[in-house]
């Protein structure tokens, strides 16, 4: 009886993480400085302990884990997002590793990537334009106005426009965020890479 020769899956040739050369210590220095990622015994007891891991494929375990190991795919992760700082991870974790703050670490270096969520973008896309987090709606607007208030209510950002003024520069700072990148063009690089 002839038999079928069995075909293998091609090798993966891809290299899933990066070599010592390619680490970035810029990446790590803020983590290392508000946290104590070095003693994560990977136990688990954060993902245990995550309300959000609970209903998504979000495990907080890993992503620590990549940031040791120097994975820096952990920066283009859409997962580092569902986290909702609830602090349960932090308050529970045996080695006061603080996985929230690296989280919110790691938020910060790939929002300037361009890794975002699309809900936090346009959280920070009104917080810019207007210092509100929630939009406000056409109807409550024209309220406001023949109410004889300002159309919208009025928060630290009225001064944000003066020139050269302190609140602007910090605005420039804290909203600094990059454009989603463009797939073809990371594709081409992740080829680069492997
Ligand atoms: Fe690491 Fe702490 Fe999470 Fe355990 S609970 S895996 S020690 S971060
Ligand atoms: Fe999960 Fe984030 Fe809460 Fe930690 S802070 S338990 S990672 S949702």
């Amino acid at each position: 009886m002839a038999t079928k020769t069995q075909q293998l899956p091609a090798p993966e040739t891809k290299r899933q993480f990066k070599t010592s050369d390619d680490f970035d210590d810029a990446y790590l220095k803020d983590i290392e400085r508000r946290t104590n990622i070095w003693s994560c015994i990977q136990c688990g007891t954060c993902t245990a302990s995550c309300e959000s891991g609970r209903w998504t494929a979000f495990k907080i375990r890993s992503i620590i884990r990549k940031v040791v190991l120097g994975d820096l795919s952990a920066l283009d992760d859409p997962d580092i997002w569902l986290c909702t700082t609830c602090y349960q991870c932090y308050e529970r974790c045996p080695r006061d590793v603080r996985p929230t703050d690296v989280i919110i670490e790691l938020r910060n270096y790939a929002s300037a990537r361009g890794n975002v969520s699309p809900a936090h973008r346009a959280v920070i896309k009104n917080l810019k334009e207007t210092g509100h987090g929630v939009p406000i709606n056409d109807q409550v607007r024209q309220q406001r106005v023949e109410l004889g208030l300002p159309e919208l209510p009025p928060t630290i950002f009225k001064y944000k426009d003066e020139e050269d003024s302190e609140l602007q520069k910090m605005a420039d700072r804290l909203f600094n965020v990059a454009p989603k990148p463009d797939p073809a063009t990371k594709q081409a690089a992740n080829e680069e890479d492997g």
